[in-house]
Formats: structure tokens, C-alpha cells, sequence
């Protein structure tokens, strides 16, 4: 091997053309109770099904969900369901 000479005849690949993101789905607005608490986001069922509903519980400060419904979405725990009544 001598030198480094370029390969004539052929031309460096096109750069792969980066595929446009699809847009963001828009953001949910937080729904507000009656007495302007945040209301948990938390949905039950099929958004197709007529019962489907909102868990409605009082959202943590910041949050779309209650304090529980943050845990479950936040943590992805395998324990499955399991009902923890400590604050
Ligand atoms: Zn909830």
C-alpha cells in the first residue's frame, strides 16, 4: 500500500436524507374541574367506547393525573395492580 489515493470514478454515496419527523400529536389541555382544580387525565377504556372516561381524580400540581395515576405512568412497574392507600 502507497499512498492514499483517491478511487477515481467513484462518487461518495448521497447523504442519507433525513426523514421529516411526524408532527407532534398536539397537546392534551388539561381538563379543569368545575372549581378549577386539574383533573386527573388518566383514561379509562376505548376512546371509541361510550363509557369511555376520564379518572377525574384531583391532578397532582403540575401534573395530568392524580398521585396515583402519576406513579403509574411515571414508573413502569411490573407489580401490576396493587392498590396502595398510603399518601
Ligand atoms: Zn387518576
Amino acid at each position: 500500500m502507497v499512498g492514499r489515493a483517491p478511487r477515481p470514478g467513484l462518487p461518495p454515496p448521497p447523504p442519507p436524507t433525513p426523514r421529516l419527523p411526524a408532527s407532534p400529536p398536539p397537546p392534551r389541555p388539561v381538563r379543569l374541574a368545575p372549581l378549577g382544580k386539574a383533573v386527573c387525565n388518566w383514561p379509562f377504556g376505548d376512546p371509541q367506547d361510550d363509557d369511555f372516561h376520564f379518572c377525574e381524580a384531583e391532578a397532582e400540581p403540575g401534573k395530568p393525573y392524580c398521585a396515583e395515576h402519576c406513579n403509574r405512568a411515571y414508573t413502569r412497574s411490573t407489580r401490576g395492580e396493587e392498590a396502595d392507600e398510603a399518601a
